[in-house]
């Protein structure tokens, strides 16, 4: 068997060893300096705003984010997309006046939200949505209810109209949907396949069915295949992937069928 020829190493060989290993170390520690200087964590940002959406629906939606304004979502402002009316929870201030889109009767984040919306019924090929009812005022409620009262008498009143100060539409963030093939009538939206791709798509584009089918006891409502709120998209992704569809149970809030 071939054993290769042993030299001692001279003095040379040794100095040039030891300059080698000195070099080695002053490169070990200069990187592993960098590499601890790189994993020092940097201070991690306080989020402004509600973490986004990682998780990208299929088909993509239009993007469309929750706007500044509604950086702080809370159910009792007003002006917040997160905001929750019910017979239990009047606005405040009672008299609340959104900040309304120029063409469209819906508050700025509702309306972009609802043009969204449209396209995409339209790209579905499920007819040409429009918007039977949108923002209502304090005075047009007040008015309404009153009306109602007169009528049929207060016990009917209370399932026909809401309370002024109570309604979702004085928010701006509901809309009462139908299409131009029925009419933009309410009525029989909810034999239509676009009522029925919009109780499974809407969320996308940031609105929920607010009195779905079977939750009247938590709402107060019945059954309103046409009523949308927009929530924006975080808000109706995350009710949507909990399966939670009503906003009372999702905010653990007691049902709201008495004022
Ligand atoms: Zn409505």
């Amino acid at each position: 068997m071939f054993q290769p020829k042993r030299q001692k190493p001279t003095r040379e060989d040794n100095r040039r060893l030891a300059g080698i290993i000195s070099a080695f170390l002053a490169v070990l520690l200069a990187t592993s300096t960098i590499s601890a200087l790189a994993e020092t964590p940097s201070p991690i940002p306080t989020p402004t705003s509600t973490p986004s959406i990682t998780a990208t629906p299929s088909p993509t939606p239009t993007a469309i984010t929750d706007p500044p304004g509604f950086t702080e979502p809370s159910i009792d402002a007003a002006d917040s997309l997160w905001v929750v009316v019910n017979k239990k929870r009047p606005l405040n201030p009672i008299k609340y006046k959104p900040v309304l889109d120029k063409s469209l009767n819906l508050s700025k984040p509702a309306a972009d939200g609802f043009r969204a919306l449209k396209a995409a019924v339209s790209k579905a090929k499920m007819g040409t949505l429009c918007l039977n009812s949108g923002y209502r005022s304090y005075a047009t409620q007040s008015y309404t209810y009153n009306l109602q009262v007169t009528r049929y008498g207060k016990k009917v009143a209370e399932n026909l109209a809401a309370h002024p100060g109570y309604s979702e539409h004085q928010t701006g963030l509901a809309a009462d949907v139908s299409t131009t093939a029925l009419g933009c009538r309410i009525t029989n939206f909810g034999k239509s396949a676009t009522s029925n791709w919009i109780a499974k798509n809407a969320w996308q584009y940031g609105f929920i069915v607010r009195y779905p089918n079977g939750e009247t006891a938590t709402t107060g409502y019945q059954y309103e295949p046409w009523h949308l709120r927009f929530v924006g998209i975080e808000l109706a992704t995350r009710m949507h992937d909990q399966k939670i569809t009503v906003l009372e149970k999702y905010f653990k809030l007691p049902a709201a069928t008495t004022y």
